[in-house]
């Protein structure tokens, strides 16, 4: 068999809060029985939801899906103000797994909003934690940007009174330059005393960061829809990795990637299981004579004071670093 040597980023995979709105969703079967609603996909993972459906979770898009009699939780992306507000309306016991990182901004867009300011939300128009943040203010009192393009055409009430707040999952890179466009367009621009980008996002991206350029091929295992398991995609190619790619799990690999490839950089987004992380890693090992090295960030969090070490092993087990980024998600 041919050598392929894996790049193994830590931190990767599922952050805490995915992990605590899934134990939202268990702990809710386990007290109330099956079925329990769930407003939006818990997370972006079709894996994830899989096995939450079949303990008896149903997924809905919106509350009027919902019988009125059954509990219902609402997703760690989060949600607007309206949504548990028809809830209590309807006299529903509902359950809000909004990330805490997630409702830091939504309190941060309140502040802002009591204060007088127009505000600014850097990040992806669609995006349910980007509906679930304008969706905390009245109409009109926030303005979406999604590139620095959006800062030129931005023409706001009053340019000495804007604050802006990010969306959690954004590339740290892209949103660095929006936000220097609009300090430079409006210097007096609020700023948010701590980055918006969560600590989990701004960790994986760094870890790929620093594996990049020793790939020729980058797999981040995630979905679709997820928006942090894209932008390590991007993290990848602009670090330096040949090719890199989103797969769902290692179903979907096509193995003609594989040609030529010596060096395989691999990560997962933050709603991706262990377990798909490990699949992909059999499936290699099924193909290839792989050796697997482990590349983990340890530092300061809250800090950018990052390092890389890097320890070779073949084997399911997180190192004790990986665990305290984990926990120090939040
Ligand atoms: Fe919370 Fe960040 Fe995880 Fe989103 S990616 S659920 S903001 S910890």
């Amino acid at each position: 068999m041919k050598p392929l040597k894996i790049l193994l980023a830590a931190p990767r995979g599922f952050c805490a809060g995915v992990d605590r709105a899934i134990q939202i969703v268990e702990e809710a079967l386990s007290k109330w029985g099956a079925p329990v609603y769930v407003r939006h996909e818990i997370v972006h993972n079709h894996h994830v939801v899989s096995r939450l459906e079949d303990m008896g979770a149903v997924f809905v898009e919106e509350l009027d899906e919902c019988p009125d009699d059954r509990p219902v939780v609402f997703s760690a992306h989060g949600v607007p103000k309206a949504v548990p507000a028809a809830a209590s309306a309807r006299d529903m016991v509902f359950v809000d797994a909004t990330c805490p990182l997630v409702s830091k901004v939504h309190v941060e867009a309140e502040r802002h909003h009591k204060s007088g300011r127009e505000i600014v939300l850097i990040g992806h128009a669609g995006h349910p934690e980007v509906i679930g943040t304008m969706g905390q203010l009245p109409d009109g009192a926030m303005t979406l940007i999604e590139t620095v393009e959006d800062v030129s055409a931005f023409t706001p009430k009053d340019a000495t009174n804007l604050a802006f707040v990010t969306q959690t999952t954004l590339s740290v890179d892209d949103t660095a330059e929006i936000v220097e466009a609009l300090q430079a367009r409006f210097p007096e621009i609020s700023a948010p005393h701590k980055e918006d980008i969560c600590y989990a996002t701004t960790n994986r991206q760094e870890a790929v960061k620093v594996m990049a350029e020793r790939a020729d091929l980058f797999l981040v295992i995630g979905a679709e829809t997820s928006s942090n398991s894209k932008r390590l995609v991007e993290v990848a190619v602009r670090a330096g990795s040949d090719d890199a790619r989103l797969v769902a799990s290692a179903e979907n690999v096509d193995w003609d990637w594989f040609d030529g490839v010596e060096t395989l950089g691999l990560t997962a987004g933050a709603s991706a299981p262990e377990d798909l992380v490990q699949g992909l890693i059999a499936a290699c090992r099924a193909r290839y004579d792989i050796t697997v090295e482990e590349v983990t960030l340890i530092g300061l969090l809250g800090s950018k004071r990052l390092r890389p070490i890097n320890a070779i092993r073949d084997r399911r087990i997180p190192s004790t670093c990986e665990r305290a980024l984990h926990l120090c998600d939040f």
